[in-house]
């Protein structure tokens, strides 16, 4: 960033600031002259000496060096690597204050950006033990020192900070992550080299089944080989015997990616399963699926109450998944169409549907917007729309296509405000009513907004 005439501070100075707010990332915000300075772990109402840390035009970066105030939403942190690394920004605040502060990332957005004040937003969903909800953890693997390493990237790097506990994730997964790693190190297997390109293993993946146990490994390699395979297996195994499925992906792209296209099944079939309000599911290990499956289920239950089904609906699942939301509805709705663009996890879908005697429901592998948009030339009508897009929110060309459409009623399950809120504006403009938004928190300690909105058509 470049220093400017018009910024107050510059780099390393030493500041005594007063926390005025939380940016949606939730870092605390102060300001000298006017200026906007970004802190991590501060909170409003704090007062706080401060050393800046980076300056731009319009904003900067301060570091927090001693807090001379303490809020009371401020509670005890667990370990500071996990705000450095991004996993647990909200972690120094109270529970019900992250709440509080979701709700308000909705309402500020849905004034700000679509501009709808007078719409009933209630308070956020919580959870009873915000801690240890993740059913999935992707653990980059570096070589720290002379030592095979798993851990988590500082933010906006790739410098591995070693952790053996994640607080976040199932506790059964963080042990499970040491075991591979251990036997990783056991047969010399070489860890991924980012800058040389050279090395093996690249991330190690574990899925648990909430209410199954059951457990995927995934090993992301750089190449296909990974020796010694055949004793890997059965140390694996041994040592976690709840793992039915171990699947070697290999992805030898210089990206950020994680996963590559070629998949290799060392161990069962690529899935294992879990369920959800009753139901089974089989999840490959490219399939999406919810993190928080208790959260999941009160979210899906908002989902069902909004849709208020009596049997003879026609409705359109877009962004389906493995069609959990699909099959949900599928129990009061006359037929439900799945749309998703991901093929395994389409797969998927037809085999959940079959496995759970479902059979008014029909998947749709494709793009949703461009699905969407055939359908409507065709004149195919819904009574309900539910779409659960990811972070970037709805294509154009999908809005238009349900304005075409003009279904009844519309639910959007939205994983990101400010998008929704783009959204919304363009769907109110279209004609529809938007009634209510029920966030939901789905990922505690983070700063991640889940939400579901409902929206009527007027006549
Ligand atoms: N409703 C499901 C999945 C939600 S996540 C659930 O609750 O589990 C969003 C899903 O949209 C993912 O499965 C992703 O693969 C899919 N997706 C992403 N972009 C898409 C697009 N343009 N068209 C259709 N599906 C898409």
């Amino acid at each position: 960033m470049k220093a400017d005439k018009t910024v107050p501070v510059q780099k390393n100075e030493k500041h005594t600031v007063k926390i005025e707010d939380l940016t949606h990332e939730g870092m605390g915000v102060a300001k000298i002259k006017g200026y906007p300075l970004f802190i991590e772990d501060a909170l409003p109402g704090e007062e706080m000496e401060v050393k800046i840390h980076k300056t731009g035009k319009s904003f900067g970066y301060a570091k927090s060096m001693n807090r001379l105030t303490s809020s009371q939403n401020r509670v005890e942190i667990k370990d500071a690597n996990f705000t450095r690394a991004g996993i647990t920004p909200l972690q120094h605040m109270h529970y019900p204050a992250q709440l509080a502060f979701k709700k308000e990332q909705v309402k500020k957005v849905i004034k700000r950006i679509a501009k709808l004040p007078d719409v009933k937003i209630f308070d956020t969903i919580g959870m009873a033990e915000p801690w240890g909800y993740r059913n999935k953890a992707q653990v980059p693997v570096r070589k720290v020192g002379e030592k095979l390493m798993t851990g988590f990237f500082r933010r906006n790097s790739h410098d591995l900070i070693p952790m053996e506990d994640f607080y976040i994730q199932d506790p059964k997964i963080d042990e499970a992550i040491l075991k591979v790693r251990d036997i990783m190190r056991t047969y010399n297997v070489k860890p991924y080299n980012e800058k040389e390109n050279t090395g093996n293993l690249r991330h190690i993946i574990v899925r648990r089944g909430y209410y199954t146990g059951e457990m995927m490994i995934v090993l992301v390699t750089r190449t296909a080989k990974l020796f010694p395979v055949s004793k890997i297996i059965p140390d694996i195994l041994e040592a976690l015997p709840e793992v039915v499925s171990i699947v070697q992906n290999v992805n030898p792209t210089r990206t950020n990616t994680i996963l590559g296209e070629d998949a290799i099944v060392l161990h069962g079939e690529d899935k294992y399963t879990d369920t959800l309000l009753g139901k089974t599911y089989e999840i490959s290990h490219r399939s999406f699926y919810q993190v928080n499956p208790t959260q999941t289920e009160k979210l899906y239950n908002v989902v069902l109450d909004y849709a208020a089904l009596t049997g003879e609906e026609t409705v359109i699942d877009a962004y389906s998944g493995i069609g959990t939301i699909t099959l949900s509805l599928a129990d009061k709705a006359k037929h439900v169409y799945g749309i998703e663009s991901v093929e395994p996890a389409v797969e998927n879908a037809k085999a959940n549907a079959a496995l759970n005697h479902v059979d008014n429901v029909t998947f749709e592998a494709g793009l949703a917007e461009e699905v969407m948009v055939e359908w409507s030339k065709e004149g195919r009508k819904a009574d309900l729309l539910v779409v659960d897009p990811p972070r970037k929110g709805l294509e154009g060309q999908f809005i238009d296509a349900v304005l075409e459409m003009k279904p009844t009623k519309m639910i959007y399950v939205s994983c990101n405000p400010a998008t929704l809120a783009r959204d919304l504006a363009l769907l109110a403009e279209g004609g529809y009513t938007v009634e209510k938004i029920q966030p939901v928190d789905l990922f505690p300690q983070t700063n991640h907004v889940e939400s579901v909105t409902l929206l009527t058509l007027k006549d």
